[in-house]
């Protein structure tokens, strides 16, 4: 028997389908991934600290639901609370982590069924489709969600990597109000409207010290607006024709960089407590090697607006994998949502019980 709906990946966008798939009656099969160093189950925004923008979750005793809610068993995986307290309780915005684990729990409440595996392929010839489990075993389906995310693009250093979550970070509106960032000057790398995003974020944080964009060339890539607003802004400063070579630190944090020069060999230190990672991102859809139709900048492309469907009929696509310009996990839910509904009426046109 195939199944009605797989869905591949476990961020927003996976989980809305899912609830909305669980709650249609389609029986959803969700694949969640396995931890892998450029990814983890639940998606980026499992990496990251509060979520201040995602609508329905004001700061408040959020532990305590967060733990009423998500079965017992799970626990394990809820992140620290922050020290935020207010009349002796808990008081902050979801964190990531807490609200992906709510999400999946919201889909498992309406019997989705979920897998902790990885897919690798699919199988589009013909249908039902198959979707190829890492071990090789392939599980028939009348319809595929992808929903697989993107991952933050990094230098690929040592030192970088070493200092992750210790000063190095890719996502300035989940991390810059980190104490460890406070009034410190900051470094943002890169030099499209991401990282002039970024930057500006980072320079209106209150008490926001020096805000240097680190650019590998005499221009930027960022829209005309958007370089206009960083050349402009009193606290950033433009660091041209340079690259990252080190992030130094003491061993427990950062405390500078080594730039190296891109038109001559000279390098100079620059004394930030931060470095913000700015240079694009990655959409994971390199286990469809190409069955589905993949836009200039790798990302899946719908075939007509404001619809989820790929150019393969029967395969939809949500979230960030499918998405090179909001990217953000309330976006990334609608889709979700949008591709069960679209996965709903395709199945009555295409599949008699
Ligand atoms: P982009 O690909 O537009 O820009 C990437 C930037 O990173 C470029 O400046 C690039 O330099 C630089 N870069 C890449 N690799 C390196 C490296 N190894 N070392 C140093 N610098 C590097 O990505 P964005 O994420 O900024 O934007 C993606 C899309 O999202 C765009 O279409 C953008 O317009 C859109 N967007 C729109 C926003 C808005 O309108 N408010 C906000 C955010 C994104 P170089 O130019 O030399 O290649």
């Amino acid at each position: 028997m195939a199944e009605k709906v797989v869905i591949i990946g476990s961020g927003p966008a996976g989980w809305s389908a899912a609830i909305y798939a669980a709650r249609a009656n389609l029986n959803p099969l969700v694949f969640e991934g396995t931890a892998k160093p450029e990814m983890i189950p639940l998606g980026q925004l499992a990496y990251t600290t509060e979520v201040e923008n995602y609508p329905g979750f004001p700061f408040g005793n959020i532990r305590a639901f967060v733990e009423s809610a998500v079965d017992s068993e799970r626990h394990w995986n809820l992140p620290q609370p922050p020290d935020h307290k207010k009349d002796g309780q808990f008081h902050y915005a979801v964190q990531g982590l807490e609200l992906m684990e709510l999400m999946k729990q919201q889909a498992l409440n309406f019997g989705t069924r979920v897998i902790g595996d990885d897919i690798i392929d699919i199988d589009v010839s013909s249908r039902p489709f198959k979707v190829i489990r890492a071990d090789g075993e392939p599980v028939s389906t009348h319809c595929i969600i992808i929903a697989t995310g993107a991952r933050a693009n990094y230098l690929g250093l040592e030192s970088e990597e070493k200092y992750k979550n210790k000063g190095v970070s890719a996502c300035a509106v989940c991390d810059g109000g980190l104490p460890i960032f406070r009034g410190k000057p900051l470094a943002v790398v890169g030099a499209g409207d991401s990282a002039v995003e970024e930057a500006s974020y980072l320079a209106n944080l209150k008490g926001a010290d020096r805000i240097y964009m680190i650019v590998r060339r005499d221009s930027m890539r960022a829209s005309k607006i958007m370089q206009d607003r960083a050349l402009s802004h009193p606290k950033i400063e433009m660091v041209w024709n340079s690259v990252v070579e080190e992030v130094l630190g003491d061993g427990k944090i950062v405390n500078g960089l080594r730039l190296k020069s891109t038109v001559d060999s000279s390098t100079r230190e620059l004394k930030v407590g931060g470095m913000f990672v700015a240079i694009g991102h990655t959409p994971n859809t390199s286990f469809l090697n190409g069955k589905v139709q993949i836009g200039p900048k790798g990302y899946i492309v719908w075939q007509k607006p404001f619809r989820t469907h790929t150019s393969v009929d029967g395969v939809f696509a949500a979230g960030d994998v499918a998405d090179d310009y909001y990217r953000q996990a309330i976006t990334s839910a609608g889709t979700g949502c949008m591709a069960a509904l679209d996965v709903e009426r395709w199945l009555v046109e295409h599949v008699s019980e």
